[in-house]
């Protein structure tokens, strides 16, 4: 059983794929796949010898370790041309990171069919990567475990010019807007509130960061409404 989260990441992958998942730590993902048969075959990307042994472990423990392979290397370092991977999982990370991994790897003219992320932070980062990078996103989700919000993004090759609305908060997202889509932003509101106070009292209502806040405060609620 997945956590909502990783389930979320799950249902977007495409049956019978290729699928590598890059900072797989547990590998609970790709085994969770390799078990129900959603997958074929999985690499499992791990930069790090301790969550790669784990990985290893749950692979021999659910004894799918004949259809999947763990890897240590840097990000999309984990896979090569004859992998024929094509589908691509990177999840738990900060947007920055997924970012410069997606980086690296097409710099490397490493392009694959399907990729689906999901940033912890910096959600806007990844959006502007993958549009100036020929992905188009084709679907988002966002789920909610305890109180930390989790976006999934979801892209494939092709061009997409996005708005910077979109690019903040998901171009699926935002016109979907789902209840947990309101509250991750409702949560967002009562934080810029409580910092428009902060500097209001300090006295500093007429400064420049007080502006940005005041802006992002309004774009939100624009988005809300
Ligand atoms: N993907 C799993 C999930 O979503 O539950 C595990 C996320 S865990 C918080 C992040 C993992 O990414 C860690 O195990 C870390 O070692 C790995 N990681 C960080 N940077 C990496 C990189 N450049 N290449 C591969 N793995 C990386």
């Amino acid at each position: 059983q997945l956590s909502p989260r990783l389930q979320a990441v799950a249902n977007f992958v495409p049956v019978g794929a290729r699928l590598a998942d890059i900072g797989s730590d547990h590998a609970y993902l790709p085994v969770n796949l390799l078990m129900n048969n959603h997958i074929k075959y999985a690499i499992i990307g791990e930069v790090s010898q301790g969550p790669l042994d784990n990985a290893r472990h749950e692979l021999q423990k659910r004894r799918v370790s004949n259809r999947a392979e763990g890897r240590l290397a840097d990000g999309l370092l984990a896979v090569n041309d004859e992998d024929e991977i094509d589908t691509v999982t990177i999840a738990g990370m900060g947007g920055i990171l997924i970012s410069d991994i997606l980086e690296a790897s097409s710099q490397r003219h490493q392009s694959f069919n399907t990729l689906i992320l999901q940033p912890n932070t910096d959600e806007a980062i990844v959006r502007r990567w993958l549009m100036a990078h020929h992905y188009q996103i084709i679907g988002e989700n966002i789920v909610q475990e305890d109180t930390h919000f989790y976006e999934i993004i979801v892209a494939v090759p092709g061009e997409q010019v996005l708005s910077e609305l979109d690019v903040e908060f998901g171009p699926f997202l935002r016109i979907e807007k789902t209840a947990t889509f309101v509250a991750k932003w409702q949560k967002e509101i009562d934080r810029i509130t409580v910092i428009l106070d902060h500097l209001k009292v300090a006295d500093k209502a007429q400064t420049e960061a007080y502006y940005q806040w005041q802006a992002r405060y309004h774009q939100i609620l624009e988005v809300m409404s």
